[in-house]
């Protein structure tokens, strides 16, 4: 019987490739009057939970919603967008990417009268690798994504800038530090809201990404995001942090960074690594099995050329 129900299950799969969702529940959560924070799970973009792995931050405008970021593919988006519908009527007019990796904007396709703004980097490897980004989440999720196309940013914010914006009465200050977890992140200061939506410069519960990053300058981007006078942060993976919580992603990063140096100074090799960090702190986190390879020869690579 569990065979026929097998084989049933894999004639039905392939029947029907492109069914996304159910999707978890989005998890509101309300910042003040006009922010609010949509936290979806903390997971990679997979078969499970079919993409749905975002935060968005919501900001009610007196014109209209503005989003960060945008979700992993259309059928998330709707049903982000359902959860943005219990909070206002209002269209979204304004997306703002954190990022270019394709969980945090492909999305976009289902807000077709927004208008998008991102950093100079992420533009342009939206442009030049959007069809490349919607092939990979297909791979990620097992679905067939037809009715989702890379939808590259209109105003584009240039890199290690801090620039001031009124968007529908809002005040946002639009940080696109060095590099950090990659060569053009963006982040979303609202000085008056004391909110910070940072992309994946910062995750809470999750092992960070540091293979298109530069764990260095991370450490230096983190050091003055800590410096803004913010309450609440609005990571790109997991729960809101409070200061204390960005206080401890800082000092847990720095470790990480100490830890590999020391093995490199000390001659010995990458795979020494593992034995001089405390696992035990990255393996309460989520990813840790597919990411912590990468990020000890990430940050291995980037010290070796450093001290060449
Ligand atoms: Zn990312």
């Amino acid at each position: 019987m569990k065979r026929l129900v097998g084989i049933l299950f894999a004639v039905l799969s392939f029947a029907f490739p492109a069914l996304a969702g159910p999707y978890a529940d989005v998890k509101v959560e309300k910042i003040n009057d006009r922010v609010y924070a949509l936290l979806g799970g903390i997971d990679v973009p997979n078969r499970q939970n079919g993409g749905y792995v975002n935060n968005v931050l919501v900001i009610l405008g007196n014109k209209g919603v503005i989003l960060v970021d945008a979700g992993s593919h259309k059928s998330v988006a709707e049903h982000i967008k359902r959860a943005i519908r219990a909070l206002t009527p209002d269209p979204v007019t304004h997306v703002l990417i954190t990022h270019h990796h394709p969980d945090h904007h492909l999305g976009l396709v289902a807000f077709p009268d927004a208008q998008v703004i991102a950093s100079e980097f992420c533009a342009r490897q939206i442009a030049e690798d959007g069809a490349g980004m919607v092939w990979r989440m297909e791979r990620m999720t097992g679905l067939t994504l037809g009715d989702t196309a890379p939808v590259t940013p209109q105003t584009v914010i240039a890199q290690h800038a801090r620039q001031a914006k009124t968007i529908n009465g809002v005040t946002l200050e639009l940080i696109t530090p060095d590099t950090a977890h990659t060569d053009g992140d963006m982040m979303v200061w609202l000085p008056q809201d004391g909110v910070l939506a940072t992309g994946d410069v910062m995750v809470h519960g999750v092992n960070p990404n540091i293979g298109d990053g530069n764990l260095k300058k991370w450490l230096a981007v983190l050091g003055s995001a800590g410096e803004l006078p913010a309450s609440t942060i609005m990571p790109g993976h997991g729960a809101l942090m409070r200061p204390a919580d960005v206080a401890n992603f800082q000092e847990l990063m720095a470790s990480f960074y100490k830890t590999v140096a020391q093995v490199h100074k000390d001659g010995g090799e990458m795979s020494d690594v593992r034995k001089k960090l405390d696992l035990a702190r990255w393996q309460k986190l989520s990813r840790f099995e597919e990411l912590m390879g990468r990020n000890i020869s990430t940050v291995w690579l980037e010290i070796e050329t450093d001290s060449f």
